[in-house]
């Protein structure tokens, strides 16, 4: 058929690393309970709605220019809130955005990664940072959590360091609290990776770090003292904006420079710009459902516990969860019962998120209901 023949001229087409490949994405399902892509629950709530459209309003009209290239009024905010967030004082000019962390992750890619570089990262973590690496040129290197132990998910700053050492990366992944386990990082994994791999841009994303536990220490702290380090966040969690595309770093100046060689121009638009500044503007009520949502993550692990499903211990707003004899068909039998989770691909496993109290409910019955025959 013609279409058939269309696609076997784009697959030869295409670039051949590329061929074969399979899109990034969870299922996007209209079901009850949707508990897959650790989003936050909860609206905006009504008075940032109204914020933001009194400001989008006045915006609406000058859409004919092109947005401040250099999003000065956003940056500012987003300076603001990590200070008081963090306790970590930040200037402007070590902040950058994009439409999401994965944008913000990509810069530094495109900036210090790429074709004839390593990247590496320790599995399983983010599935994204591999598939921006690779598809920007760079050579993925999966290194091993847990010792490549099944069901350990734990990353020891000796096996870390070692690792780093071994693959010459010039750019290295670390995740705290790390996705798709939950934990946050021990602090000297980040301390000992930035000595071992002397030649690499060191990330951490920290896109969950608003749902730590107490007396989890952000790597932003190092971020002064440290011109290989890169923090990254997002608004798309704590923050309940995942609509809005807004996520940053925190990086020396020079590195945030840098990336200005690599970025579209006008990357971030006007409406983008005024959304999530205004948004910032209001980050209390913005990030007003943070507890509830800990209390609900804490809930889903103590109570998976009595089950037998192996939670693992988290500080994001997520649990992954195993002990399933075969976590596809809990998978399914979750969604004939309205309730989506995902499954991230380990054996046994399946993480949930932690929602509003109805949908851990939801989630927490069909567990029960289900763990005679599932687990
Ligand atoms: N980092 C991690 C660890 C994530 O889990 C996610 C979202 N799934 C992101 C980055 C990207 O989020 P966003 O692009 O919405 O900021």
């Amino acid at each position: 058929t013609e279409s058939a023949s269309a696609a076997a001229e784009v697959q030869r087409l295409l670039r051949p690393d590329l061929r074969g490949r399979t899109a990034y994405g969870a299922p996007q399902l209209d079901v009850p309970v949707r508990l897959n892509t650790n989003e936050n629950s909860y609206p905006v709530p009504q008075a940032v709605v109204d914020a933001i459209l009194e400001a989008l309003a006045g915006d609406v009209a000058s859409l004919n220019r092109y947005p401040d290239r250099d999003f000065a009024d956003l940056r500012a905010a987003l300076t603001a809130y990590v200070v008081r967030q963090s306790g970590v004082p930040v200037t402007p000019e070590q902040v950058w955005a994009g439409n999401g962390s994965n944008e913000v992750l990509s810069h530094v890619v495109q900036a210090f990664g790429g074709s004839g570089r390593v990247a590496l990262g320790f599995t399983p973590s983010y599935s994204m940072h591999p598939i921006i690496s690779e598809t920007l040129g760079a050579t993925w290197v999966d290194g091993l959590r847990g010792a490549g132990r099944p069901g350990a998910f734990d990353l020891t700053a000796e096996a870390a360091a070692e690792q780093a050492r071994r693959h010459h990366p010039a750019v290295v992944f670390l995740c705290s609290p790390n996705n798709p386990t939950g934990t946050a990082l021990p602090f000297e994994v980040i301390t000992a990776v930035l000595e071992a791999a002397p030649d690499a841009i060191v990330v951490v994303d920290e896109a969950y770090a608003e749902f730590a536990r107490a007396g989890t220490r952000s790597a932003l702290t190092l971020v002064a003292d440290n011109p290989r380090l890169v923090v990254t966040r997002t608004m798309s969690k704590a923050f309940a904006f995942a609509g809005g595309r807004l996520g940053y770093l925190v990086a020396a100046p020079e590195v945030v420079d840098a990336l200005r060689l690599v970025r579209l121009p006008y990357h971030l638009s006007t409406p983008t710009q005024t959304i999530a500044r205004v948004a910032l503007e209001h980050a209390e009520l913005m990030l007003g459902t943070v507890e509830v949502i800990k209390a609900q993550r804490d809930r889903i692990v103590e109570r998976l516990a009595t089950l037998g499903a192996a939670p693992v211990a988290s500080d994001s707003n997520f649990v992954l969860f195993g002990g399933l004899a075969d976590e596809k068909a809990t998978w399914q039998a979750l969604l004939d019962r309205g309730v989506l989770v995902r499954d991230v691909g380990i054996a046994h496993h399946l993480r949930v998120t932690a929602g509003d109290p109805e949908e851990t409910t939801a989630f927490l019955e069909a567990m029960v209901a289900l763990a005679p025959t599932h687990l």
